[in-house]
């Protein structure tokens, strides 16, 4: 039987380049999509840090000059396995040396044509592979199907392929002026329209990934529904009602390599299920003493990991934080993003010296000693597509308080002491005293009753958080456009 060969395109891939779970998703799924029997590889962008980084692995394939608009640009594709997985690299330093992995939003417009550009006039011969399925994720990608449709199958190029496009977030969507769009993507006029990849009467490629693309997931199956809606379908919603018929919802999982109590080198003292409360004591003891906090082991330390935009329920937080630092508990953020919020973290920090730190910086070695050492984890998103951390936290039994949205309502059980059933808290009204309510309920719990807190902790810890039924998920999908 031959292998389903399936191409992701992403703009971010764990361990080469990660600002967010796009990076953890793609980072990871291609491997368990592998061990189920697949032939998945990625394509991303050669940035920068990964050309410094891996210069020696990486094996140059080929360049050619790609035309956009007026201009002839080099286009190089270079090739590297790592971990089992075949990844290809776009090469283009004008577009892809900067610092970040993203720059200015109309720059990032032009960047992010040209790469998919390249990717599409580097498929087959050129990387010696003809994937069954081309699997796109987020903007960066949203153009991929409908440039195959306009420039590729009127003249026979990959008419049996199909196009999988996964929504990681509809809130960024790629819309940028029709003439630099239709100048960066050579497009014929008739996809320039309201039934082609207007929306509002300008081009956006989440919307031209919605249209074009044959199949379109999204990595919850409650935000796959809530995004029909006005709240939640940011302007889009209108455009996903109309293509419902090929919406799926599929939650992505976690790397439990990677994300392991029992092996993760970042901790204090690594833990299991069986010794999570000494292995939480010396991981939070350590954290307390790196932070200059009072080392008192029974007070909660309420931790929060996040980048900080108003997705993720800052304000709610915010509103409410003073009375939450009045509370006998500590309260740790690592988080950088949004300069406002960044700034209020700061002084925020200032007016509570004694109980609470702001570390306004990325840093994975940081987040995975505040896992661990948590007892609280805060994620009041107002929307939340799938979100990692609350999963996370729960493995490194840091139980998590959410806002039951998305894919928080599809992970995080509210705790029921009767029975014993649940992994953590949840409040369903965008509301910041509901949610501090809440957390005091929950501090309660965590004082009061050890008992109870324990067996919240363990059905954490103990959740399938793997990446099997979603990995099995995603093939049914494939399997079901091939035969279409
Ligand atoms: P999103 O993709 O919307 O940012 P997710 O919960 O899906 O949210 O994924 C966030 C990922 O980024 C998690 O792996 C989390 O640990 C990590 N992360 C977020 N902010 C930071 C930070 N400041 N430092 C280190 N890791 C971070």
């Amino acid at each position: 039987m031959t292998k389903t060969k399936v191409l992701m395109v992403a703009s971010e891939c764990a361990p080469f380049a990660k600002t967010g779970g796009l990076a953890d998703v793609v980072g990871v799924l291609p491997s368990q999509l592998n061990a189920q029997g697949l032939d998945c590889r990625v394509i991303m962008p050669l940035y920068r840090q990964i050309k410094e980084k891996y210069i020696k692995q990486l094996a140059f394939m080929r360049w050619t000059t790609l035309k956009i608009g007026w201009r002839s640009m080099y286009s190089g594709l270079f090739s590297m396995e790592h971990e089992g997985v075949q990844y290809y690299f776009i090469d283009n330093e004008f577009y892809f040396n900067s610092q970040s992995i993203y720059t200015e939003y109309s720059y990032d417009i032009e960047r992010f044509s040209f790469f998919q550009r390249a990717v599409l006039d580097a498929l087959g011969a050129p990387m010696n592979f003809y994937p069954d399925v081309l699997h796109c994720h987020d903007w960066q990608t949203g153009m991929i199907p409908c440039l195959l449709d306009a420039h590729f199958r009127p003249h026979g190029y990959f008419t049996d392929m199909r196009t999988v496009y996964t929504v990681h977030n509809l809130k960024y969507q790629g819309v940028h002026g029709v003439n630099q769009i239709a100048d960066l993507m050579d497009l014929p006029s008739r996809y320039m329209t309201d039934y082609g990849i207007l929306k509002d009467g300008v081009p956006n490629f989440m919307k031209a990934g919605i249209v074009y693309s044959d199949m379109v997931t999204t990595v919850s199956p409650t935000y796959a529904k809530e995004i029909f809606l006005p709240f939640y379908g940011e302007g889009l919603d209108g455009v996903l009602r109309n293509y419902s018929y090929k919406v799926h919802g599929i939650l992505n999982g976690l790397d439990l390599d990677v994300w392991n109590p029992v092996t993760d080198e970042f901790l204090e003292k690594q833990y299991g299920i069986e010794d999570f409360a000494k292995g939480k004591a010396a991981n939070k003891r350590a954290m307390q003493e790196a932070m200059d906090l009072e080392r008192v082991p029974d007070v909660p330390l309420i931790t929060m990991i996040t980048r900080l935009v108003d997705q993720k329920g800052v304000d709610l937080l915010l509103r409410v934080l003073d009375e939450m630092m009045e509370e006998d508990c500590q309260f740790i953020l690592l988080g950088t993003g949004d300069g406002y919020y960044e700034n209020e973290f700061r002084q925020a920090e200032r007016r509570h010296q004694s109980n609470m730190r702001s570390c306004i910086m990325y840093s994975n070695d940081m987040s995975h000693r505040l896992y661990a050492a948590g007892d609280i984890f805060l994620m009041p998103s107002v929307f939340e597509p799938c979100g990692l951390s609350q999963m996370i936290s729960m493995r490194y039994g840091n139980v998590p308080l959410v806002r039951g949205t998305g894919g928080l309502k599809d992970t995080v059980t509210p705790f029921d002491p009767v029975s014993g059933e649940g992994n953590g808290f949840s409040f369903p009204n965008i509301n910041a005293h509901d949610m501090l309510f809440l957390l005091k309920d929950a501090m309660k719990l965590y004082r009061n009753d050890p008992e109870a807190w324990n067996k919240l902790v363990y059905n954490g810890m103990t959740g399938d958080y793997s990446w099997e039924t979603s990995a099995q998920a995603y093939i049914d999908l494939y399997d079901k456009l091939l035969q279409s």
